[in-house]
């Protein structure tokens, strides 16, 4: 299944990341977690892709996996270092595998970028050549780290859309209206394709205060509070971090925002309390 057609219908999706384990290292555990979330009902999971193309095989093998389960694998390919022949495997792959839908994104260039495509909109343009996949791309409510400006971001998301890319996902946000003010600015720069707002459920202190480092994405006073007050009692922090994002979701769908990424960590009791806390809003 295209998961524009679920982005596109009138109902709620809730989608959910997972990310597969470090190459040679034991698959079946991430197996049993796909088939644990499938359980909770995401619409869609997607599976990351390891930095420099690390976790190909294990990417696919996830990516099979979530489809086998009944629901649309989205999967994650980035093309740092990558040349044409190896993006020509991997869709191989993905295709054998079932896949429809892959998140095409360029990758963090720390040391540079020695393959044959320098943005992701280069590798859109590529996908959308090769075949009949449904390809989304990342986007940035707080710029991109790299952008210089917020401006410029857009201009340059812009390059995705026109390259053929289908639907959006955006970075992690803890303020819904940065979401609000993005989706403004995102029309008057002509990107009417849906939107999917990304979610993190804060679980563990340390390691949001260097995620946000990294990412440029900004932890609201409310938010760091509790992320404060519970930091060194793990359960209180998961649950309220569930709170918070079930709070966050709820407010998104009665604004409009309808389809919602919930970056899940692997952890299926995650993305399970949110799925239970959204019962009645999301049948
Ligand atoms: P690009 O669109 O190429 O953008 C990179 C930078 O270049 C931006 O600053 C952009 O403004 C600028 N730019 C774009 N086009 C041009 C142009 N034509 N001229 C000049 N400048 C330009 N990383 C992984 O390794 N694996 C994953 O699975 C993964 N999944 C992700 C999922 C999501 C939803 C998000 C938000 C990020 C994910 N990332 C992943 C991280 C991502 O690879 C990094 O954020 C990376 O730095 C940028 O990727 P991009 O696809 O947005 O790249």
């Amino acid at each position: 299944m295209k998961i524009i057609d679920l982005l596109k219908n009138e109902k709620v999706c809730i989608s959910c990341e997972l990310f597969p384990p470090k190459a040679g290292t034991e698959l079946q555990n991430a197996l049993n977690i796909v088939s644990d979330i499938a359980e909770v009902g995401p619409h869609f999971m997607s599976v990351t892709y390891g930095a420099g193309g690390t976790s190909v095989g294990q990417t696919v093998a996830i990516a099979r996996a979530i489809e086998a389960s009944g629901r649309p694998a989205l999967a994650h390919l980035t093309c740092i270092d990558a040349d044409e022949a190896k993006i020509d495997g991997v869709l191989a792959q993905m295709r054998a595998a079932g896949v429809q839908n892959v998140l095409a994104l360029r990758g963090d260039a720390v040391n540079g970028n020695d393959g044959d495509f320098a943005h992701a909109s280069d590798l859109m343009g590529k996908i959308k050549k090769a075949g009949d996949f449904c390809v989304g791309g990342a986007c940035y409510p707080e710029g991109h780290p790299e952008a210089g400006s917020l401006d410029r971001d857009i201009v340059n998301t812009r390059r995705k859309i026109d390259s053929g890319c289908d639907f959006l996902v955006t970075q992690m946000v803890f303020d819904n209206n940065i979401i609000y003010n993005y989706m403004y600015r995102l029309l008057r720069h002509g990107i009417d394709v849906p939107v999917v707002a990304g979610i993190m459920p804060v679980t563990n202190a340390k390691q949001i205060n260097r995620i946000c480092e990294l990412s440029g994405t900004k932890l609201p006073a409310n938010y760091r509070a509790i992320v404060e007050k519970f930091a060194d009692d793990p359960e209180a922090l998961k649950q309220a971090g569930i709170a918070y994002a079930t709070g966050q979701i709820v407010d998104l769908i009665a604004n409009g925002l309808k389809n919602i990424h919930v970056y899940t960590m692997n952890r299926p009791e995650i993305i399970g309390g949110i799925m239970k806390n959204l019962s009645e809003i999301v049948k």
